[in-house]
């Protein structure tokens, strides 16, 4: 951020009053009418049985089509070109028809996928933050924000979460000016019951800071980036940190938990962190269910997994039902799983996911063309790695970033080239680089793989 904004310049016990009064107008955003009922009803479809929800969702792809294609330009040419009509679907498997849209298509000509049949009084304008720095500007509806947050309470109450539990959230929000030297790195958002702490402030030193905040707060449900979590719990394990207390939850968005984040986070705090998958485009959405697995929230959107260039890798494309403002059928979410074949003892109907892969970029190409992913879990159990990315500079040849906790030595280095070349092969040129600490994303996230080349 290169200008200061109003909120910046304030003192912070102004800047606490800000957080609160925004709090307050997201809290009617996300709260307000409706909101109550949507969630009574999302909880009362757990219990259907797995026809009852398949049907359920093929009631609203049958819905959500007609209105694709009674209401925007798009889907109104797109259905002529193929020579369909609205009423040839209905199933989640009859839409293969469609071909799958990309997030480049819908960002190249936004207008065309806006429903005539929302007012503009009646959209709201959300934002992601994108993980390349190409953001996306989509319109929704306030109901579809409500709706998106009835499937998310569903899922932390199903744990126990009840609203009103103080959170301390750790995420991208720019709530504490960059220039700001020491503590406090976090801001309070009364209404919401948030304790916002900083995700650009994190060095090592100061995260100290938040770690006596923490203590001294003792907040239950701890919510955010895994990558956030992560440099806690290196911190408190380096120093050998007393937290005085295990939080209850530790819940992790926006970014892929990756295997090693989670050991960290687990040996530090004592809390098995949880998982959700959710997006602002809502055309996917998975909850992991008391057993560890994510199931697919079949009731929210229209989900498909189709094949990616890796084998046993599929991708996420979706059928956003919820917002009426901008219909996306098929919409590639730019995300990869591994399915999993298991029925899951928690009895919940529908599909499940085995993991989450990550980005559909997050994979070094090697120099015969082929590409390997996963590579995270050869940081599984690296324990005095606080932090890495690759960079791949050239394909064939990457860089590996190392933020090294105090205990890494030469063995270190050793075991991480060694795996490397077990899964790179010999003609992968790897180089390792130490640094600091590495750089996030506008959004405050962390990327596993960047790609040099393709930038
Ligand atoms: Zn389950």
């Amino acid at each position: 951020m290169t200008r200061m904004s109003v909120y910046q310049r304030l003192p912070v016990v102004l800047q606490n009053a800000a957080c609160s009064a925004y709090g307050q107008y997201v809290n009617w955003t996300r709260y307000g009418r409706g909101f109550r009922s949507q969630l009574h009803e999302a909880e009362q479809r757990l219990v259907m049985s797995g026809p009852e929800l398949l049907a359920f969702r093929d009631r609203r792809v049958r819905q959500f089509v007609q209105h694709a294609f009674d209401t925007t330009p798009f889907y109104r040419d797109l259905f002529g070109k193929i020579g369909a009509e609205a009423g040839d679907f209905d199933t989640l498997a009859s839409l293969h028809r469609l071909p799958v849209l990309n997030k480049s298509e819908l960002q190249a000509q936004p207008d065309a996928f806006v429903s005539s049949a929302i007012g503009a009084s009646r959209r709201i304008a959300l934002h992601t933050s994108g993980t390349t720095g190409t953001g996306l500007h989509l319109h929704s509806t306030i109901e579809a924000v409500r709706e998106q947050y009835s499937i998310w309470w569903r899922y932390w109450r199903h744990h126990g979460i009840q609203q009103g539990e103080w959170c301390a959230y750790f995420g991208g929000r720019s709530v504490v000016s960059i220039d700001q030297q020491g503590p406090p790195f976090w801001r309070v958002n009364i209404p919401g019951r948030q304790i916002l702490f900083s995700g650009y402030h994190a060095s090592p030193d100061r995260l100290d800071a938040y770690l006596i905040e923490l203590r001294r707060r003792r907040p239950l449900w701890w919510h955010g980036y895994p990558s956030q979590f992560a440099l806690l719990a290196a911190r408190t394990i380096e120093t050998g940190f007393d937290l005085g207390y295990s939080p209850r939850w530790i819940t992790t968005a926006s970014e892929n938990l990756m295997p090693q984040q989670r050991s960290a986070i687990l040996s530090a705090f004592g809390t098995m962190p949880l998982q959700h998958y959710g997006m602002t485009e809502a055309a996917a959405n998975f909850s992991q269910c008391e057993c560890g697995s994510l199931h697919v929230d079949e009731d929210f959107s229209g989900v498909e997994f189709l094949p990616s260039s890796r084998p046993g890798v599929f991708k996420v494309v979706g059928t956003n039902f919820s917002n009426l403002a901008t219909p996306l059928l098929r919409y590639d979410v730019g995300d990869v799983v591994v399915l999993s074949d298991r029925t899951c003892s928690c009895g919940r109907p529908g599909r499940t996911v085995e993991s989450i892969d990550g980005r559909n970029e997050d994979y070094v190409l090697l120099a015969n063309g082929s590409r390997v992913g996963r590579l995270d879990h050869i940081f599984k159990d690296m324990t005095n790695v606080h932090e890495a990315q690759i960079r791949q500079t050239s394909p064939g040849a990457i860089t590996v970033l190392v933020v090294r906790g105090s205990r890494f030595g030469p063995r270190d280095e050793e075991n991480l080239l060694l795996e490397f070349r077990n899964r790179l092969g010999e003609q992968t040129a790897v180089n390792v680089e130490y640094v600091s600490s590495l750089g996030r994303t506008r959004g405050g996230k962390l990327r596993f793989v960047v790609s040099e080349s393709a930038q």
